[in-house]
């Protein structure tokens, strides 16, 4: 369902962030891209999400070569794929249930589908309790299922996970990665770069390595394989 052939992403400071890359992640597969920092992950999943587009080579996403892709089409692919950030990035003013909802709201979905929809991953994600907190009266851990739930709220294919972790405590952590599990066992596509060594390690799913901008190591049931 994710391919890449033969990639390059050249950034116009003249930095070479991925040197020929290719890869193929089939649908349902969960994946964890390590390496060191600059090595190229961030970048990596940017093309994924189109948030940037490859200076050379193909990538299709659900069939679509989402470097050529027209710009009418993008908010099409990008309905099926969901963000995660290390951040967050909630709508502080927004309410948890108006950040999950705001996600439908931008791809036009019917209203009569919303409020059950939303209710629904919060549910999910074991926070509807919660529905009427804004972010900052959330914790850490909470506002990431926040973002989870609005991450799968349109159903995607593919969830595209940038260090999710990385602002949490080590038992948060797991609590996330026990949900990301779930939501790749009811059959979501999950992609997601990490630095953390002790879920990777225990997980054991399949890891893409990637340094200065090529893959260097693609296990199935892998493992961390660094000291940070
Ligand atoms: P990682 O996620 O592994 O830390 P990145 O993909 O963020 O790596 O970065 C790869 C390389 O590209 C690094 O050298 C980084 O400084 C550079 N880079 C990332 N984004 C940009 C950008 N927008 N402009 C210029 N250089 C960038
Ligand atoms: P954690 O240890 O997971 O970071 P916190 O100590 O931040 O959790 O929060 C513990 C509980 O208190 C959570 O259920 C959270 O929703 C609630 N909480 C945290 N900050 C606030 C706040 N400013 N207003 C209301 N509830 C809060």
């Amino acid at each position: 369902m994710i391919e890449m052939q033969d990639v390059w992403k050249t950034y116009p400071n003249g930095t070479h962030a991925l040197q020929g890359v290719s890869v193929k992640i089939d649908r349902n597969e969960f994946v964890y891209v390590v390496g060191p920092s600059g090595a190229g992950k961030s970048t990596f999943m940017k093309l994924i999400y189109r948030e940037e587009v490859p200076t050379k080579g193909q990538i299709s996403v659900n069939g679509f070569n989402i470097g050529k892709l027209k710009q009418r089409k993008i908010p099409y692919v990008r309905r099926n794929i969901g963000v995660i950030f290390q951040d967050f990035r909630l709508l502080p003013r927004l309410t948890a249930y108006e950040n999950v909802a705001f996600a439908m709201e931008v791809i036009e979905a019917p209203k009569r589908q919303m409020k059950k929809r939303v209710m629904e991953v919060l549910d999910l994600v074991g926070l509807k309790a919660k529905a009427n907190r804004q972010p900052a009266q959330l914790s850490g851990g909470e506002q990431q299922r926040i973002a989870i739930a609005r991450a799968i709220v349109n159903n995607p294919s593919v969830i595209i996970a940038d260090e999710p972790t990385g602002n949490l405590d080590p038992e948060t952590s797991w609590g996330i990665m026990q949900l990301l599990d779930e939501i790749n066992f009811r059959g979501t596509t999950i992609v997601m770069a990490t630095h953390n060594k002790d879920i990777v390690n225990t997980m054991r799913k399949r890891v893409i390595a990637i340094e200065q901008g090529n893959i260097v190591r693609d296990q199935l049931r892998g493992e961390y394989g660094y000291d940070f």
